[in-house]
């Protein structure tokens, strides 16, 4: 059976920035956790940042390719600098990965880490830009499939492709 790697703070698990979650009622994803389908990860958290911790963004509206290859930081609100963290969450999320043979994930919409069509813009400003979180930029470098918590009638259909 495939397993699908998944934003721990869809599944209802407290590890967002702001020491809330963001679970998701949606049927595919139920249908999938009762299904024992779901590996449940939080990048940030396992690369080392604390629960509440501050807000953080792509400097300069950039993807997490940019972070990747060394040419945009991952800044918090107070301007320190914690790219290394979110290096290290992504990473991490490829090792669990492949522990579990795992092909596709569902990320969280929006964050640095987990945002598979946008991210925030790195101004805190709330602006939304085109763009792919850290993690989703690793997952899909070393050929997962991410799919956005707002495509999962997307993501049903590549299940179904891996499977037949
Ligand atoms: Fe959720 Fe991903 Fe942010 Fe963790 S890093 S709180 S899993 S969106």
């Amino acid at each position: 059976m495939e397993k699908i790697l998944v934003s721990a703070c869809l599944m209802g698990r407290r590890v967002r920035y702001d020491g809330g979650a963001k679970t998701s009622s949606d049927a595919w994803l139920a249908g999938w956790r009762e299904e024992g389908r779901l590996v449940p990860f939080c990048p940030e958290v396992e690369g080392g940042l604390p629960v509440p911790r501050l807000a953080a963004e792509i400097e300069g509206g950039a993807g997490g390719e940019a972070v990747l290859a060394g040419a945009a930081r991952v800044l918090a609100t107070d301007g320190s600098d914690v790219t290394a963290e979110f290096l290290a969450g992504a990473r991490g999320a490829l090792a669990v990965a492949r522990e579990h043979g795992i092909r596709m994930a569902v990320l969280k919409e929006g964050s640095p880490s987990c945002g598979v069509l946008a991210v925030y813009d790195g101004s805190f400003q709330g602006r939304r830009v085109p763009g792919r979180g850290v993690t989703t930029a690793l997952l899909e470098r070393n050929g997962i499939r991410v799919f956005s918590e707002d495509r999962l009638p997307e993501a049903a259909g590549y299940l179904r492709t891996l499977e037949t």
